[in-house]
């Protein structure tokens, strides 16, 4: 069977376009190699970085399939284009944390580095007006921004990605620091894990010499961000 092909844009993200297609329960993710960061106050471009975060995110993806965490991708169709299912976003982002970096970090006084005892996951209300506050799960239930049993899905969901990149990173030499999920509904109402995983969402630290290989090369002008990039997408085999 042919894969549904691209008709309509309708979201422009700070790192996607988002195409409707010919299958009303497809869409199609094209990844641009803009970057932003701390709100789109600071803007660039990653060269290539749309083909490498495409091909990351395939790869993350399609071995969390196998392992029985359901999401959104369909297949990858080209360079920069991604299939993936059609989902209404639940405006509640995850971050799951392994180690203390960013805003933890400037949260809680820890020095950057600090390993948990155990995993966190936080959620922040997807609103870039506001900047992402971080919310709790009253904040959620209260606002209606989702329910207690796909709250309890998307708890689940955050904890089981983190073992699977956890792991897989660490066979592979890199430290999972933290990352950033998204989820949706599908017509049905099943949640399922969405948007995009990879060096732009996710903290990724080489685990011998703590060199940082993902976005907050470009944040903290680190330089080798391409590199960076590229060294992840090699490592993962993607
Ligand atoms: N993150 C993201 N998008 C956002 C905010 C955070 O992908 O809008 C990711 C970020 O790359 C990191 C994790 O979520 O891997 C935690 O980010 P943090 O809360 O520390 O915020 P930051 O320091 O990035 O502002």
């Amino acid at each position: 069977m042919n894969a549904p092909t691209k008709t309509d844009m309708i979201a422009e993200g700070k790192a996607k376009l988002i195409y409707n297609t010919t299958d009303p329960d497809c869409v199609i993710f094209y990844f641009k190699d803009d970057a932003t960061a701390f709100n789109a106050q600071k803007k660039g471009t990653i060269e290539s970085k749309g083909i490498l975060n495409n091909k990351i995110s395939a790869l993350f993806f399609k071995e969390l399939k196998e392992r029985g965490v359901e999401n959104h991708f369909i297949e990858q169709l080209s360079e920069r284009e991604m299939l993936v299912r059609k989902l209404e976003i639940i405006p509640v982002e995850t971050v799951t944390r392994n180690i203390v970096a960013g805003s933890l970090q400037k949260r809680t006084g820890k020095p950057e580095g600090f390993e948990l005892p155990n995993a966190i996951v936080e959620y922040y209300y997807k609103d870039d007006g506001l900047g992402d506050p971080m919310i709790n799960d009253e904040h959620i239930l209260t606002f209606g921004w989702a329910k207690r049993e796909e709250l309890d899905v998307i708890h689940e969901r955050a904890l089981q990605v983190n073992e699977f990149l956890k792991a897989y990173m660490g066979e592979r030499g890199i430290l999972l620091v933290d990352f950033k999920l998204e989820f949706g509904r599908t017509k049905t109402g099943e949640v399922l894990l969405g948007d995009e995983i990879c060096p732009d969402t996710c903290r990724f630290w080489d685990a011998k010499t703590r060199k940082k290989l993902d976005k907050d090369r470009f944040r903290q002008d680190l330089g080798d961000v391409e590199a960076a990039y590229q060294e992840i997408a090699s490592r993962v085999g993607a």
